[in-house]
């Protein structure tokens, strides 16, 4: 099987890891780029390349006889800290995508994949909790995530031009919390996901946790083995506009952390720090148009996803010392 050479920029972190894994499994000869390795298992690219993305000179290295493109480099993080290091985000996320797209042009790259983000919805539609699915054509007017969203916005307006005027086909998706084994549990990039499963598998049974917000924020979360499969399905079919790929089951936060305790067998008290970022109040995922333009939306329930990502980061935090392996659960 040979379906070509594909470049997977962002091949160091959590979802182009996996994505690696997947193209790899379908019979692609892939190319990973990052500035770091995989910090949690080895990659299955048939070629690694240690490279900053921000500079113009690395991103032509890059593309050197590469197809296509799948385009997830970024400096990125959760909550606290896009919110923190705005200038650090658009410098370096505008470098890195404007090079990418412009060297994927010079170098004859037939199609490029740009990871986008639900973060380039308007902040006025997600006020409250009980949010109104947001809807690809939401985007417009304009207000989005100060910093990361905005940036992620303006690159997607990119794409469309490189596509209309310079014919370089582009596939933009829409992330909406993607989660899941082998993403980043702890250091401040981590999403809350991965912090409430850490949290937990730290804590005594009967223990609490700081909880950021009053916890009645929602959110939808996407499991990663869907987010894969809809990246590919997208980079296929001929749908040129931004498209949400996401799970549209609303959440509060406080309900994860209650999800999570009971994957973990404890019982977990919740203490609510109210000036930590929460981000937006309330943002679902409005999948008509995925299941329009793919035939197709994320199949993995929240449980399923939650209970595997719980149990690798126990997993991790056990070969780290930091938790006794005295119930290591069945299976896991
Ligand atoms: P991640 O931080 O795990 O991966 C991003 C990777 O980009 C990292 O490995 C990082 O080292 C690399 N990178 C940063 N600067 C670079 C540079 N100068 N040169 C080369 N590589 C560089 O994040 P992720 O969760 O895997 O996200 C992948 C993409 O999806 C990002 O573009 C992100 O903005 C987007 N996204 C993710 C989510 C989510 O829920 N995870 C949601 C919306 C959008």
């Amino acid at each position: 099987m040979n379906n070509g050479t594909v470049l997977v920029t962002g091949a160091g972190g959590f979802i182009g890891h996996h994505l690696v894994s997947y193209l790899v499994a379908k019979g692609y000869r892939v190319r990973g780029v990052d500035i770091k390795k995989p910090e949690y298992a080895e990659t299955q690219a048939h070629e690694f390349l240690l490279l900053d993305l921000r500079r113009w000179d690395n991103c032509l290295q890059a593309m050197n006889g590469v197809d296509e493109v799948y385009a997830l480099a970024a400096n990125m993080g959760g909550i606290g800290f896009i919110e923190t290091y705005k200038a650090d985000i658009v410098r370096d996320n505008t470098l890195i995508n404007t090079h990418t797209l412009e060297a994927a042009r010079t170098m004859g790259v037939k199609r490029l994949f740009y990871s986008s983000s639900a973060c380039i919805y308007p902040m006025y539609l997600q006020n409250t909790p009980d949010v109104t699915p947001l809807k690809e054509e939401d985007a417009y007017p304009a207000d989005p995530e100060d910093g990361y969203g905005w940036e992620k916005l303006y690159t997607e307006r990119m794409c469309r031009h490189y596509r209309e005027d310079y014919g370089l086909e582009t596939r933009v998706a829409r992330f909406h919390n993607i989660f899941g084994p082998l993403g980043t549990y702890d250091g401040g990039r981590e999403k809350s996901p991965a912090a409430i499963c850490r949290k937990i598998a730290l804590a005594e049974d009967g223990g609490t946790i700081e909880v950021w917000g009053d916890g009645e924020q929602t959110r939808s979360y996407c499991y990663i083995d869907d987010c894969v499969e809809g990246i590919h399905r997208l980079m296929r079919s001929d749908y040129p506009h931004p498209l949400n790929i996401g799970q549209d089951r609303l959440i509060t936060i406080n309900q994860l952390v209650d999800m999570v305790a009971q994957i973990a067998g404890k019982t977990i008290y919740r203490q609510h720090d109210l000036p930590k970022p929460q981000g937006v109040r309330g943002r679902n995922s409005d999948n008509a148009r995925c299941r329009e333009v793919l035939g197709w939306e994320p199949q993995v329930s929240l449980e399923e996803g939650m209970a595997q990502t719980y149990h690798w980061i126990r997993g991790e935090l056990i070969k780290a010392g930091r938790v006794k392996d005295e119930v290591l659960s069945a299976g896991y």
